[in-house]
């Protein structure tokens, strides 16, 4: 048995819940699940049935459905129910309560009613994506399902243009293609990206390319399952050491070392440590068949 049954002081605890592989949560959501008064759960079956692979018996406490479209009464209920002394675990369908999903409504009343609001964090695909989605994880955008709309998703595509983040989007199977196309025409064809799909299920899969390539890879495929789409950040552009080099060469004609190497980085959204090392390689080779400039500044 891998949950305990512990005494859970009155208030909402939003636990996190697998989102492929019903392995992956967390001891204490089995705990909290085991030991609470009453779950609000998304998919009612889902939740019963997550409990039951665990081993964590139901015995007379209820499983009631709360989803997005729930009334302003089945919110006042469970803030009514916490007021009341019980503690209430808040489980969506799958991943973490609120991240496109169910919950915030209802987080922000208990909160709103100065009950105590507590998370269990455990998966989401956000952050399962970025982990194996092979794009910088420093700064990202988490920018969910976009409309399904033609003309507002380019809209939206079109305002995140410029965001120097890695951007995940939500997607259905079914419109991927068309997204890709859409992100292709907005964004440009060269930025890198990633199409991460059945995280953690047995036919997990990462494709990775530009998104003029992603576009072409996923035309006419028919596709299943679940999907995240990551796409690098606006002034990422895969640099080659040769095109560095380059620009290197044609901006060392007219400046110094170190002001060429600054324009360079600025221009191809580089570390300038890197680009300067570069330009300093350059020059040593150009001046080892020529007379010596006397430009080795830092
Ligand atoms: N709350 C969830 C979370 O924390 O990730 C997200 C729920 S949202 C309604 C469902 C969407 O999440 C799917 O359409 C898909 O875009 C993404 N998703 C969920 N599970 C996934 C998985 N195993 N692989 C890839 N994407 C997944």
């Amino acid at each position: 048995m891998n949950h305990r049954i512990t005494p859970l002081s009155a208030g909402l605890y939003l636990v996190a819940t697998p989102i492929g592989t019903a392995r992956d949560i967390t001891l204490r959501a089995l705990d909290i699940l085991a030991s609470c008064d009453l779950i609000a759960a998304e998919d009612t079956r889902t939740a019963r049935k997550l409990m039951e692979i665990h081993g964590i018996p139901l015995g007379d406490r209820r499983v009631v459905a709360f989803h997005d479209h729930s009334s302003d009464a089945a919110v006042t209920k469970l803030v009514d129910a916490i007021r009341g002394g019980a503690a209430v675990a808040c489980v969506s369908e799958a991943g973490t309560p609120l991240i496109a999903d169910p919950g915030f409504e209802l987080a922000r009343a208990v909160r709103a009613a100065g009950l105590p609001v507590t998370a269990a964090p455990g998966p989401s695909a956000v952050i399962t994506a970025l982990s194996i989605g092979d794009l910088p994880t420093d700064r990202f955008a988490f920018c969910g399902f976009l409309p399904a709309s033609p003309a507002a998703r380019s809209a939206e595509l079109v305002e995140l243009r410029d965001l120097p983040f890695t951007l995940v989007f939500y997607e259905s199977p079914k419109r991927v293609h068309d997204f890709l196309i859409a992100a292709r025409d907005a964004l440009g064809g060269e930025r890198q990206a990633s199409v991460c799909r059945e995280l953690t299920k047995k036919f997990e899969e990462v494709s990775t390319g530009t998104l003029s390539e992603l576009a072409d890879a996923f035309d006419g495929r028919s596709v299943k399952g679940e999907i995240v789409v990551l796409i690098g950040r606006a002034g990422a552009v895969a640099v080659v050491d040769a095109d560095i080099e380059t620009a290197l060469r044609q901006a060392m004609q007219t400046m110094r070392v170190k002001d060429a190497a600054t324009a360079v980085a600025g221009a191809m959204g580089l570390p300038r440590r890197q680009v300067y090392q570069t330009a300093l390689n350059l020059k040593d080779d150009h001046d080892d068949g020529h007379t010596d400039t006397g430009d080795r500044d830092s």
